[in-house]
Parts: structure tokens; C-alpha cells; sequence
């Protein structure tokens, strides 16, 4: 089983794994990973492996069963099952990933909609939703959903049991993703603390720690999908 390093600590760039085997598909199965395996919307990491003066690229990461398999870019000298590597994430692309995540969470603030589903790139990202007008504004939208970034809130997590989460559908906003259950606990993701809370909803992602760490964004672009459903975009401007 892999230890998922990337929940207990989304900012970890670096960090050392012992190579638990090698997958039929030529990924690499690590005890303990920081990089996101490809789930809920949210790519997975790409970065690389260093080992004993050996540099292998990571193109992506899938989860595999309870283990998490890193994905060559390349077909080099995989490293020996058993070995120690050194994990280095691409930041740069994994914090765009951390910034639109947390940025499609207040989109669904800014319209509460039930969500039907989504996609998050390092450009781009998109949530679809039931919605069956387009929206009036946009501009207040816009100007709405960049208020709760510049607004600088907390984003902070908790846990829940599956019972709990059974008990209050309601925290549920995606109609077509039930979050994963069979664990036993699920994972809520809050933004804003006590009176001051805006968000609360099952998430296994990576965000980032506040609001304002998003910086600007923008709705690029709303898609009629179907008779009910609309596609919003967002762009980050920075
Ligand atoms: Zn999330």
C-alpha cells in the first residue's frame, strides 16, 4: 500500500520512496508517493526519479490497486525493486493543478449548481453543471468568484466516516461522482472557517493552503452540453 505523502502535505516537492515493483504496463510502484495519481478530475504529477546518479523522467501517475505507479516518460533503466529513489515533483505544473483546483471549488460557490462534472488543467479548467439558463452576468460572476480570492480564506480539511457522509447527501455537489467510500472515512475539504465558511465537500485533491494563492482567473467561456447542461471555463490569468 502507498502512503499518499501528496495528502498529508500538498507543498512537498521532494521526498525519498523505496520501490515496492515494477507494473505489467512499466510503471513503478512506490511505497510512499508526492506525486497525485489521476483522479477526480485532477491530472496526475509528472516530475522525475533520481537514483545512485540515474535520472528517470515521470510523464504521469495512475493509481494501481492500493499503490500509486509512477509512469516513465521514457523507456530508461527502470530503478531496482527494493531501492531507494528520490521523488522531484514538477512544481510548477502540479501548483497550477493545486490553484484551479481550489479555483473550481469557488466556481461552484459562485453557482450553486448541482455539478455534473469537470476537468482541471494547468491552463484551464472546467466544471459542467446542470444548468438549464445561462447565467445573466457574467461579469458579476467574474467579479464574484475573484472577490473570494482576493478574500484570502483558509482551505482546510477534515475527515468524515462513510456513515456520516451516507447520513448528509447534501454535502455531495457532483450528481455523476460519488466520492469514493469503502475506506471507511472520506476526506472533506473546507474553505472559510466557522461563520466565515463558504465550502464544504468530499474531495481527494490537492489545493492550495489559502484563496489568494490562486490569483486572478477569469470564466474563458460558457458551452450549452445537452438540453440541461453548461460547461463554464476558467482561465488563471498569472
Ligand atoms: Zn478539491
Amino acid at each position: 500500500m502507498t502512503r499518499l505523502l501528496f495528502r498529508e502535505d500538498a507543498y512537498l516537492r521532494e521526498a525519498d520512496a523505496t520501490v515496492l515493483g515494477h507494473t505489467a504496463e512499466g510503471g513503478i510502484l512506490v511505497d510512499a508517493s508526492i506525486f497525485y495519481a489521476t483522479g477526480g478530475g485532477q491530472p496526475g504529477d509528472s516530475g522525475c526519479l533520481l537514483w545512485e546518479g540515474r535520472r528517470l523522467p515521470i510523464a504521469t501517475t495512475l493509481k494501481h490497486g492500493a499503490e500509486v505507479a509512477l509512469v516513465p516518460a521514457e523507456p530508461l533503466e527502470m530503478p531496482p525493486v527494493g531501492g531507494t529513489v528520490r521523488q522531484v515533483l514538477d512544481w510548477d505544473r502540479r501548483h497550477r493543478h493545486m490553484r484551479m483546483h481550489t479555483a473550481l471549488h469557488l466556481l461552484s460557490v459562485v453557482i450553486p449548481l448541482p455539478v455534473t462534472g469537470g476537468q482541471i488543467g494547468a491552463e484551464r479548467g472546467r466544471l459542467d453543471f446542470d444548468m438549464p439558463e445561462p447565467p445573466e452576468d457574467l461579469a458579476a460572476l467574474d467579479e464574484a468568484l475573484n472577490a473570494l480570492i482576493d478574500s484570502d480564506l483558509p482551505v482546510t480539511e477534515s475527515w468524515i466516516t462513510d456513515e456520516e457522509l451516507l447520513a448528509n447527501p447534501g454535502l455531495v455537489k457532483t450528481m455523476s461522482v460519488m466520492p469514493p467510500t469503502g475506506q471507511g472515512r472520506v476526506r472533506l475539504v473546507r474553505i472559510g472557517e466557522g461563520a466565515g465558511q463558504i465550502d464544504l465537500q468530499p474531495c481527494g485533491g490537492t489545493h492550495v493552503a489559502r484563496t489568494s494563492e490562486i490569483g486572478q482567473v477569469e470564466i474563458a467561456k460558457i458551452e450549452k452540453k445537452g438540453r440541461q447542461n453548461r460547461r463554464v471555463s476558467l482561465t488563471l490569468l498569472g
